[in-house]
């Protein structure tokens, strides 16, 4: 647990503007990436305790998307920095503006438990890119990631500049800011606790990120490739148990194709993870017992077309298809976040749609089709925080692109440059020069309108 002291000894790092300089920033950027790739082993192994992920699946997922994303902040920082030219208006002609990117000050990371690594440590480059003092708070699920997590951070960072906070996040969170003004929040998790953030961070009038989830729609259309989809929608479905805030939570089918999909989804997945996925290297587990029961619970929702079985004691949940399922089950009305996957068939746009709509804002939607007219029509109609076309989830691992949600999935972006320009103030500059200062801005007033609309128009 943090005290205030160590909060206040942020700020007074902060304060001393040693955080500021480029080469600074470029410096942290390096000692951290060496400290992660010093525990790289350690990592790999924490992450198959926690959720018995592969080193491959770490490293595509977790390790490597932060050093790619670190590699990216390191080589483009200094042009990041650079104020932006910005033109002036003909009422405040000669002077000169420009848009400063300042530090915000004191900022809180806090992290979910599915990818422990990856959703801890990636805003956590933005911020320190950007020149602030950083709080950081993993999940307290995934114990084994957190622990060598906190060996990587205290390795090359000390507590007055990066502190790192463990614990119980019901109670460490509150405590911290609810004593504490941060500068900045930024939340990955539940809507439910985004809730709770974003409450909290009103009455200091914090301005916050809310990384949130949700259920994430996937279309398969008539004209869709079959088999491209199926190994696309079983790979980032089932991939880490799906536990994934962009897997596609259910499939809308096409009627017409619904049949083939169905066949082609259950050979696609038995050739992914065998008979014994419990036993299979690419197959991970639930993190914990509530997330087995949870996930679990939904098996009897509808009529299971493949998988099924489970294991308690391995927190294993098989990947699952179901089908026939009644729009009130719990299956389509709560984010799965587990490997089952609901399949219900539409015919027309608008009926799917109507399913869609009853959990609008999705953070992600995922359409599959050969035909660009449908591409623009679906990409139109369903408000969301990102896409992809004729692929699933993989667009989060694009740093050039923003990631975040709307709405229900959340407020706010990053990844890339957008994680270095959320964890920066905009300060717009405007220089006057004091050769020119003409008599008609000051009073008298009186018979200068017509000039002044001239001016102002
Ligand atoms: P969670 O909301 O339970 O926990 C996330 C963090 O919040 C943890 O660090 C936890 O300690 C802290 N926390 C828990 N209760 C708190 C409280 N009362 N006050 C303050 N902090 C509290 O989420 P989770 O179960 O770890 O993650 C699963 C959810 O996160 C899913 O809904 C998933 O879709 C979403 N998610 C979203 C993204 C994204 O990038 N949008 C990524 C991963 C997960």
């Amino acid at each position: 647990m943090a005290n205030i002291s160590e909060l206040e000894k942020l700020r007074q790092h902060f304060n001393s503007g040693i955080t500021r300089p480029y080469n600074f920033r470029k410096d942290q950027l390096k000692k951290l990436k060496a400290s992660i790739l010093k525990y790289e082993q350690e990592l790999y192994d924490a992450l198959y305790t926690d959720l018995k992920k592969s080193p491959e699946e770490s490293w595509v997922t977790e390790t490597g998307m932060v050093i790619a994303e670190l590699n990216a902040a390191i080589k483009n920082l200094r042009s990041w920095m650079r104020p932006e030219r910005a033109g002036t208006n003909l009422l405040n002609m000669p002077s000169r503006s420009r848009v400063i990117k300042e530090p915000l000050g004191v900022v809180l990371i806090i992290g979910p438990w599915n990818y422990p690594f990856q959703l801890l440590i990636n805003p956590f480059i933005g911020a320190i890119a950007a020149g602030n003092c950083v709080v950081l708070k993993p999940s307290e699920f995934a114990l084994a990631t957190d622990a060598v997590m906190k060996k990587i951070v205290q390795d090359v960072f000390p507590p007055e500049y990066v502190l790192y906070v463990q614990g119980d996040g019901a109670v460490v969170v509150p405590e911290m800011m609810n004593n504490f003004s941060f500068d900045y929040v930024f939340y990955t998790g539940s809507t439910t606790v985004g809730k709770i953030i974003y409450k909290m961070a009103a009455e200091r009038l914090v301005p916050v990120t809310l990384e949130l989830g949700g259920k994430s729609p996937c279309i398969v259309e008539s004209d869709a490739n079959i088999k491209v989809a199926a190994r696309r929608i079983a790979m980032t479905k089932f991939s880490n148990a799906g536990q994934m805030c962009v897997a596609p939570d259910y499939v809308l089918v096409h009627e017409s194709v619904k049949d083939n999909f169905m066949a082609t989804m259950k050979e696609t997945v038995q050739k992914f993870f065998t008979d014994k996925p419990e036993e299979n290297y690419n197959y991970c587990k639930m993190i914990n017992e509530r997330q087995f029961n949870r996930v679990a619970g939904y098996l009897s929702n509808g009529k299971i077309v493949y998988g099924g079985r489970t294991d308690k004691e391995k927190l294993f949940i098989e990947p699952t298809i179901l089908s026939d399922i009644p729009p009130d089950a719990p299956v389509m009305n709560e984010e799965i976040f587990g490997p089952v996957l609901p399949v219900i068939p539409f015919n027309t746009m608008e009926e799917a749609k109507a399913v869609i709509d009853r959990h609008p804002n999705p953070l992600s939607f995922y359409v599959y089709t050969s035909s660009n007219k449908k591409e623009k029509e679906w990409l139109e109609t369903v408000p969301a925080g990102g896409c992809c076309v004729n692929n699933s989830s993989w667009h989060l691992t694009n740093h050039h692109l923003p990631f975040g949600g709307r709405g229900f999935s959340g407020t706010g972006n990053y990844h890339g440059r957008y994680s270095f320009e959320t964890f920066s103030h905009k300060k717009a500059v405007m220089k006057t020069p004091t050769w020119f200062d003409p008599n008609i801005k000051y009073p008298p007033f009186k018979g200068k309108l017509k000039l002044f609309k001239w001016v102002i128009r």
